[in-house]
């Protein structure tokens, strides 16, 4: 890790009197004794760069995502544990949809002086768990300080068999399209935490601050030979991301309404907020589900090996996404989702 040029210091607190090195060595320390002695990594922290070896016989994969305070998170609901978590989280989420298994992290980190030792412990406990959960390592980063907000950045490297990687323009004609688990929960957790509710919906706030990425799903997949034609995670809501797909893979959807599971607590969710649950599912973000493109016959030996796979639609020649309602008619979807900017 190295510390990036010191900028005055405004205040005294606790980091200003540790200094961006003494906070460098205590992260160091954290990161060692969590570290599972992988032998892929030849030099991890305390050097200029990281050194690491893939397997032979695979591909390196590469990804970087942020979490920023009061855009991706506010303190005001989250802990830093959580923030930690999901900063690791959405990059593995990132790594699943491309087929791979995650390997090793560089974390950059931007900290407020308000913050506290004891918050970035925090913060760093939360990436090294989801880590740990995945497979991964903190093999290096660098730390900064702002005067404005705290932000995570987060590049995660994975391997994957050579040129078996999964693409999100690889869809085929008849596909069946296929989702990991109920969607809509996150940005219910998300509201509910905003209105101080999170008790009453615990499982959609966990979803929200504590997301799963869906390795072990692709990777039993892959192992079994389930022959997946695209694939892609759900970041910014169901429309959304399978736009993606079609617009890449130059083909249309359409979607079965009466197919899209619908959670428990979101069901429960709606009623509460007199919602339609539609609006969450199809548009509500951040669930990091995957979705992906096969033909039938490898959907059906798929859920022989992954129980939480819904089949909610089909890959069609015709542009555009269309839904079939539950009175049979067809409506075209003209919305996206989330805007980034
Ligand atoms: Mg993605």
């Amino acid at each position: 890790m190295r510390s990036s040029a010191p900028s005055p210091v405004k205040y005294i607190s606790e980091l200003s009197t540790l200094g961006e090195f003494g906070l460098i060595r205590q992260l160091d320390k954290m990161i060692r004794r969590a570290d599972n002695g992988s032998g892929t990594v030849h030099l991890g922290i305390g050097d200029d760069a990281a050194v690491m070896s893939p397997e032979k016989g695979k591909d390196l994969v590469a990804t970087i995502d942020n979490m920023i305070e009061d855009i991706h998170f506010e303190r005001s609901y989250s802990d830093w544990q959580s923030v930690g978590w999901k900063a690791v989280a959405i990059n593995l989420s990132d790594l699943s949809a491309m087929g791979a298994q995650p390997r090793w992290l560089l974390v950059n980190l931007v900290v407020t002086m308000d913050m506290t030792l004891r918050d970035i412990q925090s913060l760093y406990r939360g990436m090294i768990a989801c880590g740990k959960r995945f497979g991964t390592r903190i093999v290096g980063g660098n730390t900064a300080r702002s005067d404005k907000e705290c932000s995570i950045t987060i590049t995660a490297l994975g391997e994957v068999n050579r040129n078996q990687h999964l693409q999100r323009d690889h869809a085929k004609i008849n596909d069946v399209i296929v989702i990991s688990g109920p969607l809509g929960l996150s940005a219910a957790g998300l509201k509910i935490m905003k209105t101080k509710q999170s008790k009453l919906f615990p499982q959609a706030a966990q979803r929200h601050l504590r997301p799963v990425p869906r390795i072990h799903e692709i990777q039993t997949l892959l192992s079994n030979n389930i022959r997946v034609n695209a694939c892609i995670d759900i970041s910014d809501g169901l429309i959304a991301d399978l736009r993606h797909i079609c617009e890449s893979s130059k083909l249309g959807a359409t979607l079965d309404r009466s197919l899209i599971p619908v959670h428990p607590q979101l069901k429960k969710f709606v009623q509460h907020f007199s919602m339609n649950p539609y609006d969450l599912l199809l548009y509500g973000g951040e669930d990091y589900e995957l979705l992906m493109t096969m033909p039938d016959s490898e959907f059906r030996k798929a859920k022989k090996h992954v129980r939480n796979l819904y089949k909610i639609g089909t890959m069609v020649k015709q542009k555009g996404i269309r839904i079939i309602q539950d009175n049979n008619q067809i409506e075209i979807i003209h919305q996206t989702g989330f805007r980034h900017f």
